[in-house]
């Protein structure tokens, strides 16, 4: 049976695209505007009964599956229970075993403890209150081409004007931007991109509150740090009396072959931010730190309505579990060893692919658009969902969920090699 019955979009998605510009907000864009009506097995089915290859998991989210059938039950069972208390005014169990979880889960064996927010945006925003508190300090130091989300501190945090900045300011003071280590365009050791950093930091800023980052770099375009960066800037908090915050929402929950990016690079933050993979792709996001961090905050100074919702708990749980059970870290590191040697081939020298476990990207040399903005396009009309980064625009990355079916997985990349080959005229 063919993947693809219509041209993409179909007649069904072109009639929903309608229905949608009178009713949703143009500000709200969509990368691939077929509607779906359901998914299965690494498969996206979209209402014109078109079966669509998924190698984005919603942006890093469906890692576990898409239904994932421990999530699907756990939800389930939790939904006829109840749907909401508020944590905050009558509390329940799932909140506190997702803590214990992440509190196990997350680098280092020390104490620690965690609260639960709805996205990503609130958790790095939570974050940043804590390190302020803390540590009586008001600067954030955050990294050219970085990501943090879209609410006004968030973006204040994220690098890139347009979309996400433009028109939107002003955005909240004392946030200072300097460069990320980017083995393929800086060409610096890990220590010396370190050194640049933290002499602007000690000369232009002082110490700050934290030193905010992706341990690897998500919509700022796959960008993983060279060896020793990480550890370096972490040292020098430690030194200076500054929380390393690891925002790994992208990065987490199995998706580079670790629980956490961090771990490749044995280090420990104070702080780490946790969304996306987290539950299966229910809203929950987390701030799991240092224990003696955390408890400094007064009580009432975190939470919100729905933070740590009990279905968003329940759901949290399945997929953790999902994610022990079926060993997705090595899934992950299977996938990267299946991908980046055939996008490598594709690609030849007209760029870079990089990336660890699922988390993969191919960069090309060119600063511009065009390219990735073709061979994305390609892929969409052939029933492969990719996605596109980088603050240049010229990185396609690949996200699959973790627990992809093989030749699904061949055949999605069969033709992103097509479609590379084309792209760069090869
Ligand atoms: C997606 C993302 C965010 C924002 O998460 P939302 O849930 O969209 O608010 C923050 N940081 C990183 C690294 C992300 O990838």
């Amino acid at each position: 049976m063919p993947r693809l019955l219509t041209p993409i979009p179909g007649p069904r998605s072109l009639r929903l695209a309608a229905r949608r510009a009178d009713a949703v907000s143009a500000g709200v864009a969509s990368t691939l505007p077929v509607y779906i009506d359901h998914a299965e097995d690494g498969l996206l089915v979209d209402v014109d009964g078109n079966r669509l290859i998924d190698l984005a998991s919603g942006i890093a989210v469906t890692g576990v599956g898409n239904p994932a059938p421990r999530v699907a039950e756990a939800v389930h069972g939790q939904i006829d229970r109840f749907s909401h208390t508020c944590f905050m005014v009558t509390p329940y169990e799932g909140y506190v075993e997702v803590c214990e979880r992440l509190n196990a889960l997350t680098p280092g064996t020390h104490a620690k403890r965690s609260a639960l927010f709805n996205s990503g945006s609130e958790a790095v925003e939570n974050a940043v209150k804590i390190a302020r508190l803390v540590t009586g300090r008001a600067p954030v130091v955050v990294f050219d081409h970085a990501y943090h989300g879209r609410t006004n501190l968030t973006l204040a945090l994220t690098a890139k004007t347009t979309p996400y900045k433009q028109g939107f300011g002003p955005f909240a003071p004392e946030v200072y931007r300097v460069p990320m280590s980017y083995p393929y365009r800086d060409g610096l050791s890990g220590p010396d991109a370190a050194a640049r950093v933290l002499d602007l930091v000690e000369k232009q800023v002082g110490p700050p509150a934290c030193v905010l980052i992706e341990p690897i770099q998500g919509e700022g375009g796959f960008i993983e740090p060279a060896p020793g960066f990480l550890a370096a800037l972490a040292a020098w908090c430690r030194d200076r009396g500054a929380l390393f915050v690891a925002d790994e929402i992208q990065t987490g929950f199995c998706r580079t072959g670790a629980w956490f990016a961090c771990e490749h690079e044995r280090v420990v933050p104070d702080l780490v931010t946790t969304a996306k993979g987290i539950a299966g792709g229910l809203p929950l996001a987390a701030v799991t730190g240092r224990a003696e961090l955390m408890d400094a905050v007064h009580p009432g100074g975190l939470g919100g309505t729905y933070g740590g919702n009990p279905v968003a708990c329940a759901a949290a749980l399945g997929a953790i579990d999902t994610m022990a059970e079926l060993d997705l870290n090595a899934a992950a590191r299977r996938i990267g060893a299946t991908a980046l040697p055939r996008l490598r081939a594709a690609l030849g020298g007209r760029g870079d692919v990089r990336g660890r476990g699922a988390m993969l990207a191919v960069e090309f040399a060119e600063q511009t658009p065009e390219v990735a903005r073709r061979v994305a396009a390609s892929c969409h009309a052939a029933g492969v969902v990719v996605l596109t980064c980088g603050t240049h625009g010229n990185v396609i990355r690949l996200l699959p969920p973790l627990v992809i079916p093989e030749e699904l997985l061949a055949e999605g990349l069969a033709v992103l090699e097509h479609a590379i080959v084309e792209g760069v005229g090869r």
